[in-house]
């Protein structure tokens, strides 16, 4: 018999002519023993990356990964094309398990798959000294990053792989990894000698549109009706009501969606989880417990109606749609609210400061990808550390926005700030801009400032696009400690004093509208 070579187990055992991308490369290094670190983009085939080489090496290939759900499927795949493949987990019984114990001491395995906490068991550990073990593959290995969140604490002691084994090769695989998580993986699993594969990130098919929001339901009916009708799609929320509600809206407005959150029935998830496979015309409404590992290659949208908390998260998200490399949509509807809910969420969280930090930045790196005038794949990619030219497929390539002078607003906005004491929230803000005589105005006589009604040519709406920048743009930060006011920061002085500009983005044409009370 000819020894095994990756190109013969690829055609003969997995019937594909060829290798895609970096495959061939990393498959190779790992034969040769060494480690890898791979980022590839999901769908583009990183299970051949261990696979094959487990194949070819001698011994058992060990697979880690948190997907306890998918391994009967992987295994049965495997088992399909006639690879040995089995799994160690927590939903197996007890004979099961032994059996499998059985297979892998006879020498009878190429793949076995365990979960985690699986693996670091004195006792699991025990058994894979006493074997020949060909590669580990660490699967989805961002989940050893504490800042991300897919966090797994069992994956920070994987490290004990490399000290247990370390002649064994590892390979470290995941789809979702900026600079910074690539750093701490390389550094938590003692990769910081394997050599990084890195793929191309860009998800060509999808387009990207980001709409401000103003009724982000009722954008996403019409959307939806106007772009997708009877297509697969997800829409993520941030809540478990507003995934409910939103499924409700959508059913009842002709649109055949169910919900998916971690707080429903195991049952009912499922089942729900197993239809949207299933059917070709089904929206599921989910908050992000939905879609680790999902593979449902014709999902012809994903549509966010909440911000997420990080590009990585967004890309991710964004990532179920098109795997079948068709045309799909990425859309999102995005507003001031957003901005504010998402920081509050990091502000009362018990978390440290240093998490904090890191928190803050990923969520402004995501507010900057919304309200960038370019590219947005160019945004996107450059946030992964690729570059690349406007990709004429999202809605600042296809429509340019405009950016103004937004100077002389900004100006309003902050001195009206500062003459209320920075002691209260948006909406009084935008009363007393528009000039509107409510109760409150009248309360704390705030007719009398010099600000009352100079920002009455300008929507409410508009006024809240301000807001949502300039707090973008850091000149302005929320207080949750006291009422959800508004307070300035460091960044507004220079602007208030005129020797700074502020640029603004007009989304769509903006509407003037008449002040709708006058306060002389
Ligand atoms: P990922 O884990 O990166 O999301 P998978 O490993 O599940 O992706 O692969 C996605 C799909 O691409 C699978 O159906 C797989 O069989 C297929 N695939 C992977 N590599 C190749 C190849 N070299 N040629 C053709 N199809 C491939
Ligand atoms: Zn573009």
């Amino acid at each position: 018999m000819p020894p095994l070579t990756a190109l013969s187990v690829l055609q003969t055992t997995f019937g594909y002519p060829a290798f895609r991308g970096h495959q061939g490369d990393i498959i190779q290094n790992i034969i040769d023993g060494h480690d890898a670190l791979v980022l590839m983009p999901t769908g583009a085939g990183k299970s051949l990356c261990y696979q094959i080489p487990a194949i070819v090496r001698r011994g058992v290939g060990v697979v880690v990964s948190p997907l306890i759900a998918l391994m009967q499927d992987q295994v049965d795949a495997l088992n399909e094309l006639g690879v040995k493949a089995a799994f160690l987990n927590s939903t197996q019984d007890y004979e099961t398990a032994q059996d499998v114990e059985r297979q892998l001491r006879a020498g009878a395995l190429d793949l076995l798959y365990v979960a985690p906490e699986r693996l670091l068991m004195p006792r699991t550990l025990d058994l894979l000294q006493s074997l020949d073990i060909a590669l580990f593959a660490i699967d989805e290995a961002h989940c050893v990053s504490q800042w991300g969140h897919d966090f797994r604490p069992e994956y920070i002691k994987l490290s004990v792989l490399h000290e247990q084994f370390p002649s064994v090769p590892r390979v470290a695989l995941t789809a979702t990894a900026d600079p910074q998580t690539r750093a701490e993986i390389a550094l938590r699993l003692q990769l910081t000698e394997a050599r990084e594969f890195v793929s191309s990130f860009d998800r060509p098919n999808i387009r990207y549109t980001i709409v401000e929001k103003n009724n982000g339901r009722a954008q996403l009916l019409n959307y939806l009706k106007a772009e997708h009708a009877g297509d697969a799609g997800i829409v993520y929320c941030l809540s478990r009501k507003k995934v409910e509600e939103t499924a409700d809206f959508l059913s009842k407005n002709g649109i055949p969606a169910l919900p998916y959150h971690a707080g429903l029935d195991i049952s009912v998830r499922a089942a729900n989880q197993a239809r949207f496979l299933r059917e070709d015309n089904l929206v599921m409404t989910a908050t992000i417990a939905f879609g680790m590992g999902i593979d449902k290659p014709n999902v012809r949208f994903v549509a966010h109606l909440d911000l997420p908390k990080s590009i990585e998260g967004y890309y991710q998200e964004t990532g179920r749609a098109g795997r079948d490399g068709a045309p799909a949509n990425a859309w999102m509807a995005y507003g001031l609210q957003d901005v504010v809910q998402q920081r509050r969420m990091i502000a009362e969280s018990e978390a440290g400061d240093d998490f904090k930090r890191v928190q803050y930045a990923k969520l402004d790196a995501m507010i900057g990808l919304c309200e960038t005038i370019t590219c947005r794949r160019v945004q996107l990619l450059h946030y992964f550390d690729q570059s690349s030219e406007p990709c004429g497929n999202c809605d600042t390539c296809l429509h340019p926005p405009k950016a103004v002078d937004g100077t002389e607003q900004v100006q309003k906005l902050l001195s009206t700030v500062y003459r209320v004491k920075q002691r209260f929230a948006t909406g009084h803000i935008i009363d007393v801009l528009r000039g509107i005589d409510t109760e409150r105005v009248q309360q704390f006589h705030h007719a009398e400032l010099s600000t009352f009604g100079i920002g009455a040519d300008a929507s409410e709406a508009e006024w809240r696009a301000v807001i949502r920048q300039t707090i973008a743009q850091n000149l302005l930060t929320v207080d949750f400690e006291s009422f959800s006011s508004l307070q300035l920061t460091e960044l507004a002085r220079p602007v208030l004093k005129g020797e700074q500009k502020v640029k603004l983005r007009i989304y769509e044409k903006p509407v003037k509208t008449k002040r709708t009370a006058n306060h002389s």
